[in-house]
């Protein structure tokens, strides 16, 4: 089988001599394991993060999140052609123990990669951060960042679906823009490339915000905190302009001290300690998705040796929603 490996440390915006790819023979399960065949591969954001920790250079692999098909199988829960999802990416093939994998169940009408994306931990996140952290409101005002990204895009639609207010997004392209106002329903979007953010936001935001969803932290955290209104609040899901940087830990907004005069709640979280969501997101989702109402966005590349260029298009903007790496046909 195939697989990549890290073999230094980024300095700063990873490069492909960072990575190497490996072939290794295959070998069959253990007693109570199973040889998962590899689907989808996605490549995110977080990664970027955990390749600055040393474990790569201690042999483990990189972690990804899978979904994967049961081939050959020694445990009895997952008989062969289970459709499971684990975090053991960067493959083609994987040997999992029954802990290692969740199983998926396919819903008809609704795209298998979306378990990857909208319906999986991606749209969990965005699902999570609205209601538990920011706890928004009908009628709220929301800005969201990266979000043509695959959390952004899923926040901007499922706050659409809690009914918020007016739902403002920022973007790296025009057409970005375009889609998040043409297709996924923002009321205003603007270029975060196009000018200072700040300006950007208070002019799509003339009366303010009450709610802001940050996945870039920096410049756009800043900005949000000018802009938002009494009492408002930030679910902070993520930094990805900070990813790259080499200041460790990077600076904080110029700003910060605007929460007080404010009473601004600001909360980060992990979606991995909201588990306990994953059921009632999925009954609230899964009919909009069928419907056609939340757009599945994603951009897929095709094949096991496009990872490391995906992952890396993706740190760059060039994705739509979820990015994804096909590796076998489903
Ligand atoms: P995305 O699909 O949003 O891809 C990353 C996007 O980030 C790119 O498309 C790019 O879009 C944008 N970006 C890259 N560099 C910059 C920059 N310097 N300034 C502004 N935007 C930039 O990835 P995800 O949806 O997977 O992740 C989004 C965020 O959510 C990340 O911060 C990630 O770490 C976080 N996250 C947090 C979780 C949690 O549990 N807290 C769980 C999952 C994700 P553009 O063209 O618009 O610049």
């Amino acid at each position: 089988f195939s697989a990549v490996r890290q073999v230094r440390r980024p300095q700063g915006e990873p490069r492909r001599e960072d990575f190497e790819f490996v072939t290794e023979p295959l070998t069959g399960p253990g007693d109570g394991q199973v040889l998962v065949e590899n689907i989808y591969l996605s490549v995110d954001p977080y990664m970027r993060e955990l390749m600055d920790s040393g474990d790569w250079a201690k042999g483990a692999g990189l972690e990804g999140r899978a979904l994967g098909r049961v081939i050959e199988s020694k445990a009895a829960a997952l008989p062969i052609g289970t459709i499971v999802f684990h975090r053991h990416g960067w493959c083609t093939h994987a040997v999992l123990g029954e802990a290692d994998v969740r199983v998926v169940t396919p819903v008809d009408g609704v795209p298998l990669s979306a378990f990857l994306g909208v319906l999986g931990g991606t749209g969990l996140t965005a699902y999570v951060g609205l209601t538990r952290v920011a706890r928004l409101q009908p009628g709220e005002d929301l800005f969201v960042s990266a979000a043509a990204g695959a959390v952004g895009s899923a926040a901007g639609q499922i706050a659409r679906l809690l009914h918020a207010g007016r739902v403002i997004g920022s973007a790296g392209s025009a057409a970005k823009v375009e889609h998040l106002t043409t297709r996924l329903g923002f009321d205003a979007a603007f270029d975060h490339r196009d000018g200072p953010i700040r300006a950007s936001l208070a002019k799509a935001a003339p009366e303010g915000i009450d709610v802001y969803f940050d996945n870039v932290g920096g410049d756009h955290l800043a900005a949000a905190i000018d802009v938002l209104r009494q009492h408002g609040r930030i679910a902070w899901c993520g930094a990805v302009a900070q990813y790259n940087n080499l200041d460790d830990p990077p600076a904080a907004p110029h700003n910060l001290f605007v929460i007080v005069g404010k009473a601004i709640r600001l909360e980060g979280f992990l979606v991995r300690d909201h588990g306990d969501a994953r059921e009632e997101f999925e009954r609230f989702l899964v009919p909009h998705v069928r419907s056609g109402r939340i757009t599945v966005d994603e951009t897929v590349a095709d094949g096991f040796p496009t990872i490391v260029d995906a992952f890396l298009g993706m740190l760059r903007g060039e994705n739509i929603g979820r990015t994804l790496v096909r590796v076998t046909p489903e």
